[in-house]
């Protein structure tokens, strides 16, 4: 949404994503699994990118991974040791947390609250908030390199100022990311670049996100309340589900519900009827009035100025989605009244297609034989829902009749059992 609300507004844009393809977490993971921790890397890189290109996230100029900026780190660790920000024990290289005055301003702590932190414990260190730069390690294969100071691997902070270094230079626009990230990654990247290049600041804007939440606690692995984008997208739309976030303001938590995901579905519906409406309107020829039509054009471009104002602070979403939901309730308003002009729905057409594609929504309704597919999908979502029911009753007798006969119309049930939650899915053999 901010890259293509920048590119509206004539901006150049370079969007480059990082990807940590090494860390502790894969190292571990992947000698759980038995497997190659840059084989497991690359799955979890491939289902990333494949779900975001199903949301409609296509705007990312580069994906960068670090592994493939191995000396580009090596570089930026030494650049550090010479410029006394850096020293090295028996464990690794570490950045010397005193000597950067401005460490701990963007997350607002002060010295005492850093001392707080032992960001990871080490006895080798000189100051407990210091972080690792370079960790000597022999162990996970594919996943160690030579350097200067042994083998090894880097550190966490080091890969993301190397790559963003590589190619944005030291000093960017912006960078965004979750609100955990501000301490201690993105305070760590700023006192490694700001650091190496003696120039300030790194960034000009940080943008951080809230969190996903379910029932006010945040929607995570570790908790169990979490849903995979492949899950959700057989709930919902990507267009859907875009709304549904962008009806928070990205700063914000976003609790999810199915009744709010509900409400964003319905929203879609109405901008989606509206455009169904008015496309057929105008290929009547005759019946609608021509020419000057006033009132429609201040309607208009009230929604404009409504709508880019609210982008302009702070891409606040929700005041934006609410300008078009008046223009869609204004128009409807006209067309009832039989008083709108040929120009009128001319014109409120082009801006919802053009508001659609900056916010990365297709207003316009999907095509009959999908339509058709939704209202086949809705009555099997139904018994779905009914037989997990009876399956929570243990009434298996029953569940299995509905199975058996949802067979027989070409719709077959797959249950399965993940993480101890019950899912069903269903797909329908076309003849
Ligand atoms: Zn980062």
């Amino acid at each position: 949404m901010v890259a293509r609300y920048l590119k509206h507004k004539g901006f150049s844009v370079f969007y480059l994503q990082n990807i940590t393809d090494v860390d502790d977490k894969i190292i571990k993971r992947a000698s759980e699994l038995g497997v190659e921790p840059l084989d497991l890397a690359r799955k979890f890189e491939r289902k990333y990118l494949e779900d975001m290109r199903s949301l409609g996230v296509t705007n990312v100029n580069l994906y960068a991974r670090a592994t493939e900026h191995i000396p580009e780190i090596i570089s930026q660790i030494e650049r550090l040791m010479e410029n006394g920000f850096a020293y090295e024990t028996e464990t690794g290289v570490y950045f010397d947390e005193s000597r950067f005055e401005d460490f701990g301003k963007l997350s607002h702590q002060t010295d005492v609250d850093l001392e707080r932190h032992r960001i990871e414990p080490d006895p080798t260190k000189r100051n407990p908030g210091d972080f690792s730069l370079w960790k000597k390690r022999e162990d996970g294969a594919g996943v160690t390199w030579d350097s200067p100071w042994g083998r090894g691997r880097p550190g966490w902070h080091i890969e993301d100022t190397a790559i963003t270094e590589t190619y944005l230079g030291p000093q960017y626009d912006i960078h965004g990311g979750a609100m955990d990230l501000i301490f201690p990654h993105h305070e760590a990247e700023i006192a490694q670049m700001e650091a190496t290049s003696g120039k300030k600041p790194l960034v000009r804007i940080w943008m951080h996100t809230g969190f996903l939440n379910v029932k006010g606690e945040k929607m995570s692995k570790s908790l169990g309340n979490f849903l995979t984008m492949k899950e959700l997208l057989t709930r919902c739309d990507a267009d859907a589900f875009r709304m549904f976030v962008l009806l928070a303001h990205y700063r914000s938590p976003i609790d999810f519900s199915e009744e709010v995901l509900n409400q964003s579905k319905k929203s879609l519906e109405r901008i989606h009827l509206l455009i169904g409406i008015i496309e057929e309107q105008l290929e009547k020829t005759g019946e609608l009035k021509n020419g000057e039509d006033e009132e429609i054009d201040s309607i208009v471009a009230a929604a404009r100025e409504k709508f880019l104002e609210a982008m302009d602070d702070d891409f606040n979403t929700p005041n934006a989605l609410g300008a078009i939901f008046d223009l869609v309730r204004d128009a409807n308003r006209r067309i009832n009244e039989k008083t709108i002009s040929r120009k009128g729905l001319r014109d409120t057409f082009r801006l919802l297609e053009e508001f659609g594609g900056i916010l990365g929504i297709s207003f316009s309704p999907k095509s009959e034989k999908t339509t058709e597919e939704d209202k086949t999908s809705r009555p099997i979502e139904l018994l779905i829902d009914i037989r997990q029911k009876l399956r929570a009753k243990k009434d298996w007798e029953m569940a299995d009749e509905i199975r058996n006969r949802m067979k027989e119309l070409n719709v077959v049930l797959e249950d399965s059992q993940a993480g101890g939650k019950y899912t069903a899915c269903f797909k329908k053999i076309s003849n």
